[in-house]
C-alpha cells in the first residue's frame, strides 16, 4: 500500500478506535453518560490515538530509504519492540497499533506480502485479497480493511476484554502476578 492508503487507514482507525474505547463495555447497552460527556470522552481519545497511530501507519515504509523494503521494519520483532517501549520507556503509546495496521494492509490490501519473520526469514508473507497500489482498487480495499479491523477491535472490546485494561490489570485477571 501506498503512503496515502496507510495515513487514511491510520486515521480512519483512530477515529474508530477512539469512540469504540470511549464506551465502555461493562457499562451494557444503556450509558449512563449524558451524550455531551460522551462526545467529548470520544473525541479526547480520538485526539490522543490520532498522532501516534498515523506515525505508526507511516513508520515501517522508512524501510524503502534504510535497509529491506517490506523486510527491515515490516516484521513481528519490529513490532514486539513497538509493543514494549511504552512499559519500559513511559512513552510512544499506541504507535504499536499504527505499525500493526501496516502490516495488516501490506499483507491484505497489496500484491506482495512483508517478511513477518525477518531476520530470521525472507519468505514474505501474503493474502491473495491484494491489488496493486496504484490500482483505482486501492482506496476501497484501505476503506474495506479498516472496517474489518474495526469490527474485530470492536467485538474484542465489548466481548472478550477492554483495549484499553493496562499490563498490569491484564497480567492480574490471567493471575501472572
Ligand atoms: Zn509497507
Amino acid at each position: 500500500m501506498n503512503k496515502e492508503g496507510h495515513v487514511t487507514n491510520g486515521a480512519l482507525l483512530a477515529v474508530g478506535l477512539g469512540v469504540i474505547l470511549a464506551v465502555d463495555p461493562t457499562s451494557g447497552p444503556l450509558v449512563e453518560e449524558t451524550p455531551a460527556a460522551l462526545a467529548l470522552e470520544a473525541g479526547t481519545r480520538v485526539a490522543e490515538l490520532s498522532l501516534p497511530v498515523i506515525l505508526g501507519a507511516l513508520f515501517p515504509d522508512v524501510d524503502t530509504a534504510f535497509g529491506k523494503h517490506r523486510k527491515t521494519l515490516h516484521n513481528l520483532p519490529v513490532l514486539a519492540v513497538f509493543v514494549a517501549f511504552p512499559y519500559v520507556f513511559g512513552n510512544l503509546q499506541f504507535v504499536w497499533v499504527g505499525v500493526a495496521t501496516h502490516y495488516v494492509l501490506d499483507v491484505v490490501g497489496s500484491k506482495r506480502g512483508i517478511a513477518l519473520f525477518y531476520p530470521l526469514s525472507s519468505q514474505e508473507y501474503d493474502l491473495p485479497t491484494g491489488v496493486a497500489t496504484s490500482s483505482k482498487w486501492a482506496n476501497p480495499v484501505t476503506f474495506v480493511v479498516t472496517a474489518v479491523e474495526l469490527a474485530v477491535l470492536a467485538a474484542v472490546h465489548y466481548y472478550v476484554f477492554a483495549l484499553d485494561t493496562s499490563f498490569a490489570e491484564a497480567a492480574a485477571l490471567l493471575g501472572l502476578f
